[in-house]
């Protein structure tokens, strides 16, 4: 079981900035849900408690069942892809995916077996002795998307994933994160201010606003009832 739970979760920040406010919200297992909002609504903060980057302030928050507001991030069974996907330069694209399973208990065949799996779910196989500057931003993208399936987490946290790449490369990735959600049926959380985005990729959407979760649904009932 690999849902993600918040149950009355909120967080204060410590000038006193209630970011976000009693969120109620269940992603299934295998589900690919959306935070969509305007700047500042507290989707980032919500997906920061979830990754264990940031203190839960009050509730409670689980993750495969277990309740992880008092868990280091990396005892927490998540990946986590950012907008800025901080891929080591002097590392290799095998080394970059591979670096998530150094302190892992495993043989240099299994590491090799992992990283050549993510590797070939990605289209990526020609490129793992390359360096990250000699790669296109699509490139450089699934590299960090790599690193983030090779170690089979519980749960994807994507926090604006797409949001430095041009619109063209944008279009694209999104229709790959799509694909790559199903094929892997990783329960996933992802977070855009952009409505399209969310509309073309989520099962299902929670629009956040001023820290307040509005209204959940799919693509259709929300369209269907604006
Ligand atoms: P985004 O809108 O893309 O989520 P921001 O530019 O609002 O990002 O925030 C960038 C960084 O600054 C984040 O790490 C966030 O936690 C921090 N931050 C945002 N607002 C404040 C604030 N009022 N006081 C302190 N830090 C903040
Ligand atoms: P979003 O991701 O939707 O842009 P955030 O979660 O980054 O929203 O921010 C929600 C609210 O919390 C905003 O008002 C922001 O300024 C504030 N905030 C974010 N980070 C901090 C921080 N470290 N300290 C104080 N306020 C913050």
């Amino acid at each position: 079981m690999s849902s993600v739970v918040y149950n009355q979760v909120s967080k204060f920040y410590a000038d006193g900035t209630k970011a976000v406010d009693a969120l109620d919200l269940q992603i299934a297992e295998g589900e690919f849900m959306v935070i969509v909002g305007p700047s500042g609504c507290g989707k980032t903060t919500a997906l920061r408690m979830a990754a264990g980057l940031e203190d839960i302030s009050s509730g409670e928050l689980s993750i495969g069942g277990k309740v992880v507001n008092a868990l280091e991030p990396r005892d927490r069974d998540i990946a986590m892809v950012f907008q800025n996907y901080a891929l080591y330069p002097h590392m290799s694209v095998f080394e970059n995916i591979a670096f998530p399973l150094e302190n892992q208990k495993l043989s240099r065949e299994e590491i090799r077996k992992r990283v050549e799996g993510a590797a070939a779910i990605l289209g990526l196989e020609e490129h793992l002795g390359r360096r990250p500057k000699n790669l296109s931003g699509g490139q450089r993208q699934r590299v960090a998307m790599g690193r983030a399936i090779v170690r089979r987490p519980k749960a994807f946290l994507m926090d604006e994933p797409l949001s430095n790449l041009d619109a063209k490369l944008r279009v694209q990735m999104r229709a790959e994160i799509t694909r790559l959600q199903r094929q892997l049926g990783v329960t996933t959380l992802y977070v855009t201010h952009d409505q399209v985005e969310a509309m073309t990729m989520g099962h299902r959407i929670a629009v956040m606003r001023k820290g307040v979760l509005q209204q959940v649904g799919t693509p259709l009932e929300l369209y269907e009832r604006p």
